[in-house]
């Protein structure tokens, strides 16, 4: 079964997986409520839930179509339900959100709510300290490349509550021109 974005332009990782499952940012979270918590488009939703997930964990979201998944208590803190702690593995892997697949990536609203940016977040250390390499602008424009892409672009519409609020630990580094005329403004 296909459950990726389709599009024709793969999304690339550029940070190496040892790196990921030695870092203790990603999955968790500070609040049971956190607004970062991962937001699943109807079709995610919707092959998570054919692979054995509650669908009870799925918050539905304003645009009534995309769902925010409910955290669950793990120590001082609060982890996706499909964070398996101890080996630092996403469970749902191969279908994990776009949310998901495109972190320390990010797209929000922009400080005034006027247009939808994308950004890398500065909280992922690899980000933070390798933005300005080549190798990693380079990977910046592959991104931009994969979200301006007709079919992802087409799901960030269909389910726009994806778009977060403006986050001041997100560096901007392109507007997403399409996305910011077709979804609601941050004040809308
Ligand atoms: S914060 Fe960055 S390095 Fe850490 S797990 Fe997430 S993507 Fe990987
Ligand atoms: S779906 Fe997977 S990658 Fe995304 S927050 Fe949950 S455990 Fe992490």
């Amino acid at each position: 079964m296909d459950t990726s974005n389709p599009t024709n332009t793969p999304l690339y990782q550029i940070i190496p997986s040892d790196v990921c499952f030695s870092c203790d940012v990603c999955c968790r979270f500070l609040e049971v409520d956190s607004p970062l918590a991962p937001i699943f488009t109807e079709i995610e939703t919707e092959n998570a839930v054919a692979q054995g997930a509650d669908p009870a964990l799925f918050y539905p979201q304003v645009d009534a179509k995309s769902a925010q998944i409910q955290l669950k208590s793990y120590n001082d803190f609060y982890i996706c339900p499909f964070f398996e702690p101890e080996t630092s593995h996403c469970t749902i892997y191969p279908i994990r959100p776009l949310d998901c697949q495109l972190y320390p990536f990010a797209f929000m609203h922009s400080e005034d709510g006027s247009e939808v940016v994308l950004g890398v977040d500065n909280l992922c250390p690899f980000g933070e300290a390798h933005i300005e390499t080549e190798a990693f602008q380079k990977h910046i424009r592959h991104v931009i490349n994969y979200v301006e892409s007709e079919s992802v672009t087409a799901q960030i519409i269909a389910n726009w509550s994806l778009i977060g609020d403006y986050q001041e630990t997100v560096e901007i580094v392109h507007t997403l021109g399409q996305l910011t005329d077709a979804t609601p403004t941050a004040n809308s």
